[in-house]
C-alpha cells in the first residue's frame, strides 16, 4: 500500500522547523523508518511533513567541553555504532546499537528518530541512561536539556512538546575504569525487538572493587527503568554471584511489567532478575579480562 499524499517542508534551522510544526498539521521526519511504515498503515496521514535533513549540524559527532561527546539527532545508528570515539570510549552504546533491528535499518534510522518515537521497546535508551547522557531539545522558545531518564513519560509518551525538535545527545566524559554490557533478550528472532533489554555500566577502583554503577531495563515496562538501590548492594565490593542475585531481586521488586507479543507480565517478572544477574556478571567478567 502507498502512503497518503503530503507536502514536504524543508526548514534550514530548528527554530524554523519548530514554527512549521506549530502552524501545520504535520510531523518531523528523519530516517523515515518509523514514519513511513506508520503512514503506510494509515496510523496517521499528516497534510505536511517537516524534513530535518537541511538543518546544519544535526548529523555531527563532536567532543564537548569537559571531555564528553555530543551526538547530533540526525546521526544514523550505524554511524554512531561504528564511530571510533564511541567504540573506544562508550562501548556500551556501540554494543547496544549493534543489536538494534538489522544493519539495513540502522543505516537509515537516526538516534533522534529512535528516541522521539518513544516506543517502550527501544534498545538505545538503556545504554544512554546507564551512561548518564542528556538529551537536547530545541524550539522557538530556545534550547533545553534533560537527563534521558526523564524524557520517557509513559506508553509512547515523551517529554517532547509537539513543536520541539530533538537536537542531540550529550554523553559525559568517559570513565577510565569502567566495564559494561547490554544484554538483549528476544523471544522470537535475534534481530527482533527486545522482550527485555538490560544495560549495565559499572565503575571500578584500582583494587577491583566496584565504585558504583547503573542498571537499566528496557521493554520491561511502559518506560525504561533505572534500578534504584544498586549502589547500596555493589559499592565498595567485588561482584559475587550473591551480589548479582541481590541486584536481580531489585528488578523483581521495582518492575511493573508490560505484557506484549514478546512475553506476558508474569514471564517478564520471572525473567528480569535472571537477565539482570547475567548482565552484571558479564560486565564483571569483561572488567577482569582487561586487568
Ligand atoms: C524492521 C524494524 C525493526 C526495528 N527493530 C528495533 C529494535 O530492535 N530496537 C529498537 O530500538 N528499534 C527498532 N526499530 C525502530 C527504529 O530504531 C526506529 O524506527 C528508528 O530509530 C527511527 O528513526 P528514524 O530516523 O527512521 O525516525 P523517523 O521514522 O523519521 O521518525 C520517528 C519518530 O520520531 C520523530 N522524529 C524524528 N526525528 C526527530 C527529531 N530530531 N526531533 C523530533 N522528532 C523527531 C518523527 O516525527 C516520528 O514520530 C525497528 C524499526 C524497524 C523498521
Amino acid at each position: 500500500m502507498g502512503i497518503p499524499r503530503f507536502e514536504l517542508l524543508e526548514p534550514t534551522s530548528y527554530e524554523e522547523a519548530s514554527r512549521l510544526l506549530a502552524s501545520h498539521e504535520t510531523i518531523p521526519i528523519a530516517g523515515g523508518t518509523a514514519v513511513v511504515s506508520m503512514m503506510r498503515q494509515r496510523i496517521f496521514a499528516p497534510s505536511h511533513i517537516v524534513s530535518l535533513h537541511r538543518i546544519p549540524g544535526l548529523g555531527e559527532i563532536s567532543k564537548i567541553e569537559g571531555g564528553g561527546l555530543s551526538i547530533g539527532a540526525m546521526t544514523t545508528l550505524r554511524a554512531i555504532e561504528t564511530h571510533p570515539g564511541v567504540v573506544r570510549q562508550y562501548p556500551l552504546l556501540a554494543e547496544t546499537l549493534s543489536r538494534v533491528a538489522n544493519v539495513r535499518v540502522r543505516y537509515s534510522a537516526t538516534l533522534g528518530g529512535n528516541l522521539a518515537h518513544g516506543d517502550y521497546r527501544l534498545d538505545p535508551p538503556g545504554a544512554l541512561i546507564a551512561l548518564g547522557a542528556s538529551i537536547r531539545l530545541g524550539s522557538v522558545r530556545g534550547e533545553r536539556t534533560l537527563p534521558v531518564e526523564y524524557f520517557f513519560k509513559g506508553f509512547f509518551e515523551t517529554d517532547k512538546e509537539e513543536d520541539e525538535i530533538l537536537l542531540g545527545i550529550d554523553l559525559p566524559a568517559p570513565v577510565q575504569a569502567a566495564s559494561s554490557h547490554y544484554l538483549k533478550f528476544t523471544s522470537h528472532a535475534s534481530v527482533d525487538w527486545p522482550c527485555i533489554g538490560v544495560a549495565v555500566f559499572l565503575r571500578w577502583d584500582s583494587g577491583g572493587r566496584c565504585e558504583g554503577g547503573r542498571v537499566v531495563l528496557t521493554a520491561a515496562a511502559e518506560t525504561p527503568i533505572l534500578l534504584e538501590g544498586v549502589d547500596a548492594v555493589i559499592q565498595g565490593k567485588v561482584i559475587t554471584e550473591a551480589a548479582a542475585r541481590k541486584v536481580g531481586d531489585l528488578a523483581a521488586q521495582q518492575l511493573d511489567p508490560i505484557e506484549d507479543a514478546s512475553g506476558s507480565a508474569w514471564y517478564k517478572r520471572e525473567i528480569a532478575p535472571v537477565l539482570v544477574r547475567r548482565a552484571l556478571l558479564e560486565a564483571d567478567r569483561r572488567r577482569k579480562q582487561t586487568e
